[in-house]
């Protein structure tokens, strides 16, 4: 799952039951799966797209998923080396209007050039150049990216108070007397003792109960 924000904010995880396999293909490792894109706009409706993930790359899925939902003509590239990743996307903009199949079939061809080498070390404009130097391009200036969670111990609180009071007593005298929520994003861990319980459970109190 990964997320990302207008704000450039991103965080993701990635969990597998068991040992990750050494080799094999992306498409055994998702066999049967699906790929689902949500967009949230910060205003109008919620908007959720799902396709089969039967194609031999993430990148690949991400294409099927532009060319059956938003049908637009769509190139990715993603490439990683366990220490830095890089995408690319090449796509006809919805608004351009008048732009021949044979500009894009020429541009997606040049794309398809790139190495994952390439899209790891050359920077935008060197890029840009090697691939499109007889186009005419326009480089807008880079914008970048952060990790960020917006986990906090009120929005675990709020989720523990669905529990229910006695399962989350019966659990903290289990584990020590507290709860431990590990946000599985970012690594931190909240804990909330009998008192904190109490507190977020207030409303769940027996009639006729005091607290001491
Ligand atoms: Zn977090």
């Amino acid at each position: 799952m990964a997320e990302c924000s207008h704000h450039q904010q991103v965080r993701g995880i990635a969990r597998i039951d068991g040992e990750l396999p050494d080799a094999q293909s992306f498409a055994e490792l998702f066999s049967q799966g699906r790929l689902g894109l949500t967009i949230e706009p910060a205003n109008g409706k919620r908007y959720q797209g799902v396709v089969p993930m039967e194609q031999e790359s993430l990148a690949a899925c991400l294409e099927d998923y532009f060319s059956r939902s938003e049908q637009l003509p769509t190139r990715i590239q993603l490439a990683c080396d366990g220490e830095r990743a890089a995408g690319m996307l090449l796509q006809v903009l919805p608004a351009a209007g008048g732009e021949s199949e044979e500009d894009w079939n020429r541009i997606s061809v040049l794309a398809d050039t790139l190495t994952q080498e390439e899209l790891l070390t050359l920077d935008n404009e060197s890029m840009l150049y090697r691939l499109f130097h007889q186009e005419k391009c326009r480089l807008y200036d880079a914008q970048s990216l952060e990790f960020y969670c917006d986990c906090s111990r009120e929005r675990c609180g709020r989720a523990l108070q669905l529990v229910g009071r006695d399962e989350l007593l019966a659990a903290a005298g289990e584990q020590g007397g507290h709860i431990s929520v590990d946000c599985q994003f970012c690594n931190a861990i909240y804990q909330f003792d009998r008192e904190d319980i109490l507190a977020l459970t207030e409303d769940q109190r027996p009639a006729g109960e005091t607290l001491h």
